[in-house]
């Protein structure tokens, strides 16, 4: 397969069909451009295959078998559940292949050429498609399938995404060591795993595979699990953790691991002369951009020593017509920082003023059980940053939702600038953890990121009963009065 065909033109060419490349091309195809993807394996990156859809996809089957677990207690009997792995797998390949079909489709509605093969930097303004094997017929996409092509743009955008990093004397087999890659795949749950990493894909495997019976163990380098969260936050995920039979060791070094001769589990050392005995580790200690084999160098995209493209505040590249988004760029690792990041690098192409994004009012949210959501400042982040602060934290032990539901762990708290009376001014931070908090946050991250003041949030009326009156109340005793709590 040397053909190589003529060359296509465009007005815009993203190299990676991930949510900061389709963000790209769908938002860029709205705006009136003519757009193509290029991508290697299928629209919809890692967020859609191996991330955010499958892994809470398989939080919620955990949420399902805890509560039916639970049945009894609201006079329901529904038995002891058990679990039908293959029946979970195949629910969360069809949400996949559901979300992968719509994606496709409207690649399609918005006329995005979708060329499959790997995308490659070929000189200003091309872009070469390779194909490494057979092309295959997929009725499911608009899919263009040549041998080797040259596509010519004004705009590039290269979203070529992220792959787990690993540590060295844990070779990733699949099955005995896995990342977040493979888990999604494994044919049977193991027993017993060793999660190294306790940052939020640590902790959210950790949570969805201890509750559907696997006897965990999370072993993290760092003094807490959770790392960027705020310290009570976290702390209320570890003592749920604790009270659900996970086990977590914080401040450890992973020195190796000693697999079984028949490899049915291996023996993981840890701290001072620690170990435990697993069927299966799963690493989880970060991500690394996906920047090699790209011929960004050659084309003058600039690579920093981690390996991110370098890019100014409007994702621009060192390179003119290369813009680069997602988790190539060092900004937070989320998918709907990507969009963010698409949408900019479009407006910016079209020549429009195109506002920075504010990477410090980023809605995180990790899904484990309890939830964690927040934006904007932790306490001590914000008196790193200057500010004198007010907090004031509510529990959800005291939320008439909460307790109808049965799930009354976690808080809220929010960080406000002190006034002169003491009472709080500008949120400057709301962090959450609890119930269905990634849903309640939408309030909070307006909050933060509109510079609303206490009082201005006090003065608005909180739907009740629900979850999210806890914030309300959280924020209104900042201004120095209160109701329940
Ligand atoms: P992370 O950086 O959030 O956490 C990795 C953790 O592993 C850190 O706490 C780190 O201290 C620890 N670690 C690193 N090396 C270690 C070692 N040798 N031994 C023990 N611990 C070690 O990375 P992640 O959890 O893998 O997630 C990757 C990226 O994807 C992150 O940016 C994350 O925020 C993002 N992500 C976000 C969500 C979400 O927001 N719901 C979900 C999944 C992933």
């Amino acid at each position: 397969m040397t053909d190589t065909a003529l060359t296509q033109t465009h007005d815009l060419v993203v190299v990676g069909g991930g949510p900061g490349g389709y963000a790209a091309a769908l938002y860029g195809a709205s705006a009136g451009l003519d757009v193509a993807v290029v991508e290697k394996h299928k629209v919809g990156g890692t967020c859609l295959h191996v991330g955010c859809i499958p892994a809470k996809e398989l939080l919620e089957a955990a949420s399902v078998y805890r509560t039916v677990s639970r049945a009894a207690e609201f006079g329901v009997a529904a038995g002891e559940p058990s679990l039908d792995w293959s029946a979970v797998l195949a629910r969360k390949q069809q949400v996949i292949d559901k979300m992968m079909s719509g994606l496709s489709s409207l690649l399609g509605q918005r006329k995005v050429t979708v060329y499959a093969g790997v995308g490659s930097l070929a000189g200003a303004g091309a872009v070469l498609v390779s194909v490494e094997q057979e092309p295959r017929q997929d009725s499911t996409q608009n899919v263009t399938q040549p041998a080797t092509q040259t596509l010519s743009a004004d705009a590039i955008v290269v979203a070529a995404g992220s792959v787990p990093r690993t540590i060295g004397g844990f070779d990733v087999d699949g099955e005995l060591v896995v990342t977040s890659d493979e888990l999604f795949q494994i044919n049977r749950l193991p027993q017993s795993a060793a999660v190294i990493g306790g940052g939020a894909i640590g902790c959210e495997f950790a949570s969805m595979l201890g509750d559907l019976g696997v006897k965990v163990t999370v072993l993290e380098a760092l003094p807490s699990i959770l790392a960027g969260c705020d310290s009570e936050v976290a702390s209320t995920v570890r003592r749920s953790f604790r009270k659900r039979g996970i086990n977590v060791h914080t401040d450890v070094a992973v020195h190796g691991h000693e697999p079984r001769p028949d490899r049915s589990g291996t023996v993981v050392r840890f701290g001072e002369g620690k170990h435990v005995d697993v069927e299966m580790v799963v690493v989880a200690v970060g991500r690394r951009p996906r920047t090699e084999a790209l011929g960004l160098e050659d084309a003058g995209v600039e690579i920093d020593e981690r390996g991110f493209v370098t890019v100014d505040e409007r994702c621009r590249t060192t390179a003119p017509g290369v813009w680069a988004v997602g988790d190539v760029v060092n900004s937070p690792q989320l998918a709907h920082t990507a969009f963010a990041e698409g949408m900019l690098a479009v407006r910016d192409i079209k020549g429009e003023p195109a506002e920075p994004i504010d990477y410090h009012g980023t809605p995180w949210c990790i899904y484990s059980h309890p939830e964690v959501a927040f934006a904007g400042h932790t306490e001590q982040s914000a008196v790193e940053a200057g500010f004198e602060v007010v907090t004031s934290v509510h529990r959800f032990m005291a939320n008439g939702r909460a307790q109808i539901l049965g799930e009354t762990e976690g808080l809220v708290k929010v960080i406000a600038e002190k006034q002169p009376d003491g009472t709080g001014g500008r949120i400057l931070g709301v962090h959450m953890a609890g119930p269905w908090v990634t849903e309640q946050l939408g309030q909070a991250y307006l909050a933060v990121n509109w510079e609303a003041t206490v009082s201005e949030v006090a003065g608005l009326i909180q739907p009740h009963p629900t979850m999210s009156e806890l914030f309300g109340e959280t924020v209104l005793s900042l201004t120095g009065r209160s109701l329940h709590g």
